[in-house]
């Protein structure tokens, strides 16, 4: 645990110290859970936005991408069970006087001893070499079945009485599996209360006529507000998708993590509407789909896994997570939902509008169904940025600190440094600034000693960087060292620009999903 936090932290500072992620108003002490990209940051989350719209909006011909408002009528969240149902179960700790998620601290228990399990793997694997057959090892391990049956049955109650709304017991099983206060050790717990996660604001000036409404908690509506507006005007027929990248609010109970949970953030949904009946299929297709586009970054297929929801929100019939290893853990990075006709149907019902689509096959009208992908921007410039992190030991026992980002998603895909700043070398790395930056995002840097502007960047996740020495001055070509291997090579600078095309082309990259 202790080295988790410490990793942790070392992404946190360096995400600051890199222009990557600043507090939000950090001069006045800054805002609980409310953050800034920086120069850095604001690239490489565009970027990521970007890698998605292209495999949501342009690979697909039948998905069209919207751009909602934030605001929006207010009757939309009555509709959506948002006003009447979107509550987090909050506990506080009567000694620390810290506020927690019932539901977070229980599933925070139950990763401990899922944690238990891993290290119980590992050191069997370590004991029993090759001949190791995990699956039996977990079937028949006493210990670890134990372990097992724990979390099992422990989700299941926490499903069980959440989907009740039997907060009694939420505290009941709080208290029965002895769970103490992170921060002060106490078992001293109040009732597990509802608390509605929207924010709310007003519209109009004066205060008699003003309009309650609340900032939006999720894109998804904006979405199915308009989906006979887009059916309509785009002629598509079901199934298609309508896609969107926005903020979203929530008044978080417990924010914290970083960037993990965000009272402001951001979200890329894509909301495919369907035939009634063929829900199931369309979940299945869109899980895998999207767990190939996650995938083709190449960050590690073990860091990646399914949760299958017990629990379902009141919308769907089947709901999975994407999961992803975090350094706290493995955490939601994804949601994939089925929720069937339940948002257009109250739209429907609020509004007196009809929502439905005419089916010329079927020659009758229906109230399409829905699979929606559900994405925080924000947890997946987590998700790329921690594990991109890494401390790596050299050859020659010194270590160097290097952030190795997928080359398509990095902030800049080059620098390039004169070797010294005389006898015209500046001159020939800016005229290879001007070629190149008309394609990529690329920086000049002449401060300190090769190596040092070496480490800089590969502390940046530039995956190239070129220098200009004597020798370019005589034939023209200059050396290119790479980030991950740190390999250098001597090319033509007429060869930057196709060599660095290859490597960061997001055609390329999004080709790995197929
Ligand atoms: P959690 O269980 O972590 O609160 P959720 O199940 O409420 O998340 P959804 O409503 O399904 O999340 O939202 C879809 C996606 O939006 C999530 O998978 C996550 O990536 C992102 N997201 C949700 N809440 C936040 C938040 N407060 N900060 C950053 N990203 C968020």
């Amino acid at each position: 645990m202790a080295k988790q936090e410490d990793d942790f932290k070392k992404v946190i500072s360096h995400a600051k110290e890199y222009g990557y992620v600043f507090q939000s108003s950090e001069i006045y002490d800054g805002l609980s859970a409310v953050y800034d990209y920086a120069q850095n940051g604001a690239e490489l989350k565009k970027n990521i936005q970007e890698y998605w719209w292209k495999a949501m909006v342009q690979l697909n011909d039948n998905i069209v991408g919207i751009d909602a408002a934030i605001l929006m009528h207010p009757t939309t969240w009555k509709a959506s069970g948002h006003v009447d149902a979107f509550n987090d179960p909050l506990i506080d700790n009567k000694d620390s006087k810290k506020r927690y998620r019932a539901d977070v601290l229980v599933e925070d228990y139950v990763a401990k001893i899922e944690g238990k399990i891993e290290k119980e793997v590992t050191k069997a694997a370590k004991r029993f070499g090759d001949s190791f057959d995990k699956e039996q090892f977990l079937a028949t391990n006493q210990r670890v079945v134990e372990y097992q049956e724990k979390v099992t049955s422990t989700l299941k109650r926490l499903g069980k009485s959440l989907e009740n709304e039997d907060l009694v017991d939420v505290k009941a099983l709080i208290e029965e599996l002895e769970i103490a206060c992170p921060m002060s050790g106490s078992k001293n717990w109040t009732d597990v209360k509802q608390f509605n996660l929207m924010f709310g604001t007003k519209l109009g000036a004066s205060a008699d006529s003003a309009m309650d409404l609340y900032l939006r908690p999720e894109t998804a509506q904006g979405i199915f507000v308009n989906f006979l507006n887009v059916q309509k005007s785009g002629r598509m027929k079901i199934p298609f998708g309508i896609a969107q990248t926005g903020k979203a609010f929530r008044n978080e109970i417990v924010a914290r993590q970083f960037i993990f949970r965000m009272r402001e953030f951001e979200q890329m949904e894509m909301q495919f509407f369907i035939k009634p009946g063929t829900q199931k299929e369309w979940y299945e297709q869109w899980k895998e789909k999207r767990m190939k586009w996650h995938l083709s970054l190449g960050m590690g297929q073990e860091n990646y896994r399914f949760h299958d929801h017990d629990k379902l929100a009141h919308y769907a019939d089947a709901a999975a997570d994407i999961e992803f290893r975090f350094p706290f853990g493995f955490k939601e990075l994804e949601g994939i939902h089925s929720r069937t006709d339940f948002d257009l149907s109250k739209h429907q019902e609020f509004s007196g509008k009809k929502l439905q689509y005419f089916d010329t096959e079927e020659n009758k009208n229906y109230v399409p169904y829905v699979v929606e992908t559900s994405i925080g921007l924000d947890r997946m410039f987590l998700a790329v940025f921690a594990n991109s992190l890494q401390e790596e030991e050299l050859e020659n026992g010194s270590t160097r600190t290097v952030l190795k980002l997928p080359a398509v998603l990095a902030p800049t895909k080059a620098a390039v440094f004169p070797l010294v700043k005389k006898d015209g070398l500046p001159e020939i790395a800016k005229e290879i600034i001007d070629d190149l930056k008309w394609d990529f995002n690329v920086l000049y840097d002449e401060k300190d000693a090769v190596g040092r502007r070496y480490r800089r960047q590969d502390a940046n996740g530039t995956p190239f960087c070129i220098t200009v020495d004597h020798q370019t001055i005589e034939d023209k070509t200059v050396t290119i060292r790479h980030r991950d291997s740190m390999n250098q090579e001597r090319v033509a600078i007429s060869a930057l620009k196709e060599l660095i095309h290859a490597a960061v082309d997001m055609k390329t990259w999004l080709m790995k999903m197929a």
